[in-house]
């Protein structure tokens, strides 16, 4: 994404704050993503949390991808985006039975399902409605053992996912659930992954648990192994490592496993065609700094706030020689702050500012605290 000065100029024109998205750099995110997940025969499900608005939504759509949904809204919207319900997935620990219902109505692929208690409501719900529920049971692999029966510790306060030692009588409740249908097993190790690593042991223990399911004659159809592929915030240019990524798998998935593979991908495929925009308001010194205070803040950009997230900050309009500040919104809370000593060319009211790297829990986690309005959207075709 590049700013040139005619597109500075014509951003200048809009009311900020708002979020800018760049459509020839999401489509080439996503061009890389399909081919190289394609050419491995993977299945990518788009995380529809990262970025629900309907635009990025449609164009994700139009490459194929699935939709992997974190509530009943998420997957009704996914479905009017252009999204398949046969390609649609439902995940979350607290699905509640309005939900559920509509997953069923819409008929999508699978329920990612957390538990022996939403088993069995899925099971009670599916019934009433005539309806059978297809099922993928969301594990929790985050434990540190090399055999799957050797493992005695869990993450027992970690509320995602069924742990390791409950799947004996997790398997055992499910086959007397009559409108239940097995389909498969599903895995999210978490999010912003940089070391790829990290997947190589979460393929070691994919390939135990498929063994360990295989051999109660449980062969998963489908394998969801999650998402998480995190990008590089300080070079907001930089597209994630997909082919790297896919290539873990790829190498150290078992060869004997027949399962299709899926994976759920949000970050790394819209935060790069994101930045937030925004003027400058104020100037003004602090006692041991120079703060910037914008038109947005954590009602626009809640992760700097959330989870001290950091997020590369552009100065579009002033080519003065740098200097510090501190970047803050305008929010009654001490938390909304971009940064703390920011290099930026000499800043002024007025100015215009972009927040990079944006695209993916940004505009969707934007709330009206202060009675704010909600930031608008362009895209870099409508400009
Ligand atoms: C959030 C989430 C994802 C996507 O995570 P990213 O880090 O955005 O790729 C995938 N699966 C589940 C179940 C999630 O909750």
């Amino acid at each position: 994404m590049t700013f040139t000065r005619e597109i500075t100029g014509r951003l200048r024109s809009q009311r900020t704050p708002f979020y800018y998205y760049d459509m020839d750099v999401l489509r080439e995110t996503l061009t890389i993503a399909s081919r190289e997940s394609a050419a491995r025969g993977f299945t990518v499900h788009y995380a529809v949390k990262a970025n629900f608005n309907p635009v990025i939504m449609k164009t994700i759509a139009e490459y194929g991808f699935g939709a992997d949904c974190v509530s009943g809204n998420e997957t009704e919207h996914a479905l009017n985006c252009g999204f398949q319900a046969e390609e649609t997935v439902f995940a979350g620990v607290g699905k509640s039975d309005h939900e559920i219902e509509t997953g069923l109505r819409l008929g999508i692929k699978c329920f990612n399902c957390e538990s022996v208690a939403e088993l069995k409501v899925l099971d009670e719900i599916a019934g009433r409605m005539g309806k059978k529920a297809s099922v993928a049971l969301r594990i929790n692999p985050n434990i540190e053992a090399h055999t799957i029966r050797n493992i005695t510790t869990g993450t027992d306060e970690n509320k995602f996912g069924i742990r390791i030692t409950e799947l004996d009588k997790v398997v055992t409740i499910m086959s007397q659930l009559n409108n239940i249908v097995y389909r498969g097993i599903h895995f999210h190790i978490g999010s912003q992954v940089t070391d790829l690593n990290v997947y190589r042991n979460l393929c070691t223990r994919v390939n135990q648990i498929y063994d360990w399911f295989t051999d109660r004659g449980l062969e998963p159809e489908v394998i969801n192994v999650g998402g998480g592929l995190g990008i590089n915030y300080n070079e907001p240019e930089i597209l994630p490592p997909f082919k790297e990524y896919f290539d873990i798998f790829s190498i150290h998935l078992d060869r004997k496993i027949r399962s299709s593979i899926s994976f759920e991908l949000g970050r790394s495929l819209t935060a790069g065609c994101g930045s937030l925009i925004s003027s400058v308001l104020f100037v003004k010194e602090g006692a041991a700094e120079t703060f910037v205070i914008l038109d947005a803040g954590m009602t626009e950009l809640l992760r700097p706030a959330l989870y001290h997230a950091f997020h590369l900050i552009e100065n579009l309009t002033s080519e003065l020689p740098v200097k510090k500040y501190t970047v803050a919104g305008p929010v009654c809370e001490t938390t909304d702050t971009f940064g703390k000593f920011i290099a930026l060319p000499e800043t002024m009211r007025g100015d215009l500012i972009a927040i990079r790297s944006a695209g993916a829990y940004g505009e969707a986690m934007a709330s009206r605290y202060n009675l704010r309005s909600l930031p608008g959207s362009v895209f870099s075709d409508k400009l």
